[in-house]
């Protein structure tokens, strides 16, 4: 008995840990959640005070900030394998949205405020090439430098489907970032992030 049990502890030992899900980001360890910097108001769940554009809402991804001096190319990441549902190239909200099935669990992720997009409409993505990039120097000029981080978000539940336009034609899914004013609503379509990746790093 106590062979077999150091058997399983040497086999276990030596085989290398594949993971399902990592992070997004450039960083040394994609597998350690304490490698992710928020913004100051890039917290999940935080409250969004209405401006001239945006009804208020609760935050419902986080703002990761940039995590290298990288201002030209810093790369952004699929947190794991998946499918592209939806891609919209319109400067500041361009966005990419990933449907991902990991042993049967399905979930969505959510990345925007980016650029250079490298991924197709439905392209099957893998965790380890970059889907996109964090804005250039040259892009946060002229979006703002309060794009200096790009919103990710993980859905419990299937993003809503939408009638492309001719401007955004493959814009097909939109997700509920505007939609949440309670923590009951909040909590019943997304996960908080940071929790998820400490689960599941
Ligand atoms: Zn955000």
């Amino acid at each position: 008995m106590l062979s077999i049990i150091l058997l399983h502890l040497l086999i276990t030992a030596f085989t290398p840990q594949l993971n399902d899900v990592y992070l997004p980001i450039d960083v040394i360890d994609r597998t350690s959640v304490y490698e992710i910097a928020l913004t100051e108001i890039g917290e999940f769940g935080l409250n969004r005070k209405a401006r001239p554009s945006i009804p208020g809402h609760l935050h419902a991804g986080i703002d990761i900030k940039r995590p290298n001096k990288n201002y030209l190319d810093e790369p952004i990441y699929s947190i794991a394998e998946g499918v592209v549902i939806s891609k919209r190239e319109d400067g500041p909200y361009a966005q990419l949205i990933i449907e991902h099935n990991i042993n049967g669990q399905y979930f969505w992720t959510v990345y925007e405020h980016i650029a250079g997009i490298k991924v197709d409409l439905h392209q099957p993505v893998s965790s380890s090439n970059p889907i996109a990039r964090f804005f250039n120097r040259g892009e946060l000029g002229r979006h703002g430098w309060q794009f200096d981080h790009f919103h990710f978000e993980i859905l419990k539940v299937r993003p809503v489907q939408i009638h492309s336009q001719a401007t955004l034609p493959e814009r097909l899914y939109k997700s509920y970032t505007l939609d949440c004013h309670t923590e009951e609503k909040l909590n019943s379509l997304f996960y908080n992030p940071l929790s998820f990746f400490a689960e599941r790093l």
